[in-house]
């Protein structure tokens, strides 16, 4: 079966210091199809001014060299995009961004809310894990209705991830139920555009305890249930050890789920493969 893993990190990124070639190799031993870099791009990130301004140019121009080269002599594809940490003031600076560059596929992700990344334990003081994630839905929400130039959904409970380890895995676990309304019209917002989901499987990541992606399967299975049939699937590696970390554990349950097919993007084109 073809796999495809479309949401990595590489040495541009603030938080990752692996090197593009490490990631390609362990994608290739691992038997993927392709891969789609994907670094960060946060700006306005108040916790670390600046560490997540990804130097434009230089990923640019080195990641389509060595992609060409890949691409060119290996039957082995790889794809340059970028994860932009949306924030509902940065959407023109978005659209203008995407003039100047083109990528092969955009993960839309919400990594702050009013200022603070869910990341960081303040975020949660102060709260019960339902006023937070709540919180955190509505930002995505308002991210969405501001900018909607992007191809995937990254970890759309992202929020749950970290709030699991504050709230520890009863008070923190995050349940469809409580945020149906919410969550259903980011869901049927993403429908109607005509977005993916992302299945990200970065919550496995030195997570023995871990059962599910993010978003969780409950949430998937309600995408679906509501006739989103767009998913895309990313480890979220920062590390050639998690590329492609679970992927067929995850494929078999989201065919479980009714999903017949996943998605990755070319030239911002979507292309499909089976589930098998
Ligand atoms: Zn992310
Ligand atoms: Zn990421």
């Amino acid at each position: 079966m073809q796999l495809w893993d479309t949401h990595m990190h590489c040495c541009y990124s603030g938080d990752s210091e692996a090197e593009p070639d490490d990631m390609i190799k362990t994608a290739m031993d691992k038997g993927l199809s392709g891969i789609i870099f994907t670094d960060h791009l946060d700006w306005d990130y108040e916790a670390e001014p600046g560490l997540f301004d990804l130097d434009l140019p230089a990923y640019t121009d080195e990641m389509n060299m060595i992609a060409a080269n890949i691409n060119n002599y290996t039957g082995f594809h790889v794809g340059v995009g970028i994860e932009l940490g949306l924030q509902p003031h940065l959407a023109q600076r978005h659209h203008k961004l995407l003039e100047e560059y083109s990528f092969d596929q955009v993960i839309g992700s919400t990594h702050v809310v009013g200022g603070v990344d869910p990341y960081y334990d303040t975020f949660y003081e102060g709260r019960s894990a339902k006023e937070a994630y709540e919180l955190y839905f509505q930002e995505v929400l308002a991210n969405i209705r501001a900018f909607d130039a992007f191809d995937t959904l990254g970890h759309l409970d992202y929020v749950s991830r970290y709030g699991m380890r504050h709230y520890g895995s009863d008070e923190g676990a995050c349940r469809y139920e409580d945020f149906a309304p919410l969550l259903d019209e980011i869901l049927l917002w993403l429908i109607h555009h005509g977005k993916s989901l992302e299945v990200n499987t970065g919550s496995f990541r030195g997570n023995d305890a871990a059962t599910d992606p993010n978003p969780s399967y409950r949430i998937l299975s309600r995408y679906f249930a509501l006739g989103g049939r767009s998913i895309t699937l990313g480890a979220d590696a920062h590390k050639p050890e998690h590329v492609g970390l679970c992927f067929s554990s995850v494929a078999a349950k989201l065919k479980e789920i009714g999903f017949t097919e996943i998605t990755y993007y070319l030239k911002r084109t979507p292309y499909t493969y089976p589930i098998l």
